[in-house]
């Protein structure tokens, strides 16, 4: 008996890898969707067999969802990684994490069905449905460790076993997969009060599993691969950032926020930034500057010139000013041809002369297309003395520099009044 269940275990992982493993290997025919969607598929066989179907088997009762079928998995996502790259495969992975979260959620609502019994015998069968909860949330979240892991691990491996991938490729499963099992059962144990006998019978049966898939790995490499493998040492970090997408969160960040004209942080990032950094060089007793800038007379440059040359002049003065700020100060548009910047850590003397280098800089430096130097008007407001809120101390440098407009531009006016005219 346990000798037949064992035949049909080794039938089930020679099927499942041989059918998968065909479709990874003609994915630039097929299509990597293909490969894909199967692997999405048998996602949902592998956890309604780990859920209910157990077999005995001669080392112990165990599940072909969890051993064949779910190890399969993730032994599929390791040679998807394999032979493409980290940002292909973080796909399937974040595929089935979002997948069994939907699932899970649906499970939920479903149970809230007064269901319809269609033949006597076919009830539905809600207990399965209650077991999808907080289970397969948990499972979910092991699977997603599981499989960024098995990656990083066999990177990791890459070290010591350069060449050996049959090594590695055995190594990371027996290792993943008992993380998994300790993982998966650790909550079982806990909260279901499996016994521990069952721990043990499900982790041999995914060892043996694993060592199926090694020896039809081995094959695969040696007989149809000849012994091709991508060996490119990348760092562990890089990978993780990949498999994360990092770089594309990073991307993000960088380009939400940013005005598309000048490149300088937009208005709604202000609002976002500016008053934490207020707050922080308060909290650790320092001063912070607010300093905003308005082109003088700037209507006239586009009604001379057009609006595009009257960009161009407004991409000069964002450089200008880009080339002056420190590390730690922001810039940011505030409205048309007004910027504002904030500088942690610069007390209102310290400000006023940061102020006054800008000022100068752009008068002597950005021209309009007939040789006019294009001026700016500034005010200066300082927290904590001009308020301690940014919106209080952006509300004084504003006033001011109405001030500098009145005082004929082309100038700086700080708490004390118009400081510096050029
Ligand atoms: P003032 O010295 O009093 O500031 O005079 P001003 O002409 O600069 O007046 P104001 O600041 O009110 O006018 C801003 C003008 O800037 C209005 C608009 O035509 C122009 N402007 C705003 N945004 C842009 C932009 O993105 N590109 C261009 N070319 N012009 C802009
Ligand atoms: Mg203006
Ligand atoms: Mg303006």
């Amino acid at each position: 008996m346990e000798a037949f269940n064992l035949l049909l275990f080794v039938v089930e992982a020679v099927g499942y890898f041989t059918l998968m493993v065909t479709l990874l290997h003609f994915r630039h025919r097929l299509g990597l969707g293909v490969f894909l969607t199967a692997l999405g598929v048998m996602h949902f066989m592998e956890t309604y067999l780990a859920a209910s179907f157990y077999v005995a088997l001669p080392f112990g009762v165990a599940s072909p969802g969890s051993s064949v079928f779910f190890a399969g998995k993730l032994m599929m996502i390791l040679m998807l990684y394999l032979q493409e790259d980290a940002a292909t495969v973080r796909q399937p992975i974040y595929g089935l994490l979002v997948g069994n979260l939907l699932t899970v959620a649906i499970a939920w609502i479903l149970q809230l069905h007064l269901t319809i019994e269609l033949s006597p015998g076919h009830a539905a069968d809600l207990n399965f449905l209650r077991e999808m909860g907080w289970l397969m949330v948990w499972g979910t979240a092991l699977l997603y460790l599981d499989s960024l892991g098995i990656i990083l691990l066999y990177e990791r491996l890459g070290r010591f076993l350069k060449r050996k991938v049959i090594w590695r490729f055995m190594i990371c499963g027996l290792v993943l997969l008992t993380f998994d099992q300790v993982g998966f059962f650790g909550a079982l144990y806990y909260f279901l009060d499996v016994p521990l006998s069952a721990f043990w019978d499900g982790w041999r049966a995914k060892m043996f599993a694993v060592g199926v898939y090694t020896v039809l790995f081995a094959i695969y490499q040696v007989y149809v691969r000849r012994g091709r493998v991508a060996t490119g040492a990348r760092s562990i970090s890089d990978v993780f950032s990949d498999l994360t997408f990092r770089e594309r969160y990073n991307d993000l960040l960088e380009r939400t926020g940013r005005d598309v004209l000048t490149g300088v942080y937009d208005r709604a990032r202000m609002e976002m930034e500016a008053p934490v950094m207020i707050r922080e060089s308060l909290r650790l007793g320092q001063f912070a500057t607010v300093v905003i800038l308005d082109a003088d007379h700037f209507k006239d440059v586009n009604d001379q010139f057009g609006h595009l040359q009257g960009d161009e002049v407004l991409k000069a003065i964002t450089k200008r000013l880009g080339n002056i700020l420190r590390s730690s100060d922001r810039i940011f548009r505030f409205g048309g041809e007004e910027f504002v910047a904030v500088c942690p850590g610069t007390d209102h003397d310290e400000g006023l002369l940061f102020a006054e280098r800008l000022r100068w800089t752009i008068a002597t430096s950005v021209r309009t297309p007939d040789g006019t130097p294009v001026t700016v008007s500034i005010g200066v407001a300082t927290a904590d003395e001009d308020g301690a809120s940014f919106q209080s101390v952006l509300t004084a440098a504003d006033n001011r520099l109405y001030q500098a407009k009145k005082s004929g531009r082309n100038c700086v006016v700080g708490r004390s009044g118009l400081v510096i005219a050029g």
